[in-house]
């Protein structure tokens, strides 16, 4: 049986890791299954892309479609031709797709319209109930045509019930992305920069924003920016700038003696900054659940999420958009009032080893 397993951004990147691992060892155990690495391109820079490949030991990609940046419905378009053509030379028997990216939706109408080939989605039923966001329009498509869903959270079992899908469907194994994190732990880096900047543990924020919601109007980023250097008591703020913000960034002209604008960080570097920050603030939604599988305090600049379990049970709290609930946010976390969290069922390293042996049984493989 061969499995397509689909990847074209960062996200995208830390949670195929362990499935292509679980696949190769129940392939060198001798079932007859094996996988080929799609990679659309829609990241394709080496901060955002290349670099993952060589430090969490992701192989090669068997295909590279090379799509490009481009609007929503060129990404869209160009994916769904350039998988099309390759199924249509070489079919597989099993598409999987991972996450809410525009690579994740227009694979899985690709496969589905090509011979009807089987979709699982992996993080499938995950909802914000906001329609503006890409990632919910991505995630309400693929859930709409998959056929196996695996699920992070009872949350997500429940939002796929309530909207029609049968439970036979529904595979509760918990996350990859989290497999990947309890992976990659003892090979955390210390970035370069710990000494120039004169870090110390748990005396700095980190923090990313890359949200349209936040980063497109450049006064509104502005804002929320200075609203957090004004409330950090002066700890350095760290803030590794995603490509999409960098554009309108430079155009704030923002700076302050304790922010700190890098690059895009490498995995290991980003989590070892995480692991040991004061607190975490971002609007990513995977940031959310690494910050609660680490126990470290975590803001979110978002009015929703789609990984309430992060709140519900971790360390995470939605601060909304509103610039002005970021300092009494700040106050909590500087009296020692932030909860302390605990780790979401199912969220154990393993989930990849789960979702393999669930599809040798569903496909009866030998
Ligand atoms: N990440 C990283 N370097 C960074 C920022 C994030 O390696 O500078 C990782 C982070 O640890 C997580 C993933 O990128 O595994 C999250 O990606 P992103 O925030 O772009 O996507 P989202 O989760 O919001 O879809």
């Amino acid at each position: 049986m061969l499995i397509d397993v689909i990847a074209g951004a960062r996200p995208n990147f830390i949670k195929i890791a362990p499935i292509i691992e679980a696949i190769e060892n129940q392939r060198k155990a001798g079932t007859d299954i094996s996988y080929r690495l799609v990679h659309t391109g829609q990241h394709y820079d080496k901060k955002m892309s290349g670099d993952f490949f060589t430090q969490i030991n992701i192989p090669a990609p068997n295909v590279n479609l090379e799509v490009g940046s481009g609007t929503q419905a060129e990404q869209t378009g160009k994916i769904m031709l350039g998988y099309e053509a390759l199924l249509m030379k070489e079919p597989c028997d099993l598409c999987i797709v991972v996450g809410d990216v525009t690579s994740t939706m227009a694979c899985s109408i690709a496969a589905k319209k090509t011979n009807n080939i089987k979709v699982a989605h992996v993080e499938g039923g995950i909802r914000s109930g906001d329609w503006t966001m890409p990632e919910e329009i991505n995630r309400l498509v693929t859930d709409s045509i998959t056929d196996y869903f695996f699920t992070t959270s009872q949350v997500a079992n429940n939002n796929l019930i309530k909207s029609g899908v049968d439970q036979s469907k529904i595979f509760f194994v918990g996350n990859t992305m989290i497999d990947t994190l309890y992976k990659q732990m003892p090979h955390f880096i210390q970035p370069a920069f710990w000494d120039n900047y004169q870090l110390h543990d748990k005396a700095y924020i980190i923090m990313t924003l890359h949200r349209p919601a936040n980063v497109d109007d450049a006064g509104k980023l502005k804002e929320l920016v200075q609203e957090i250097i004004n409330s950090s008591n002066n700890l350095p703020v760290i803030f590794p700038v995603h490509p999409r913000t960098a554009k309108i960034l430079t155009t704030t002209g923002i700076i302050a003696p304790n922010l700190h604008l890098i690059e895009p960080l490498s995995y290991l570097e980003f989590n070892y900054m995480v692991k040991h920050a004061k607190a975490v603030i971002t609007d990513s939604g995977g940031i959310t659940e690494e910050a609660t599988v680490m126990g470290i305090p975590c803001m979110t600049l978002r009015d929703t999420t789609e990984r309430p379990e992060t709140c519900t049970l971790g360390t995470n709290e939605l601060l909304g958009t509103d610039p002005r609930n970021i300092a009494p946010a700040f106050r909590k976390l500087f009296v020692g009032d932030w909860k302390r969290g605990e780790i979401p069922p199912l969220w154990d390293g393993h989930t990849a080893e789960r979702i393999v042996k669930n599809i040798v049984q569903i496909f009866g493989l030998k």
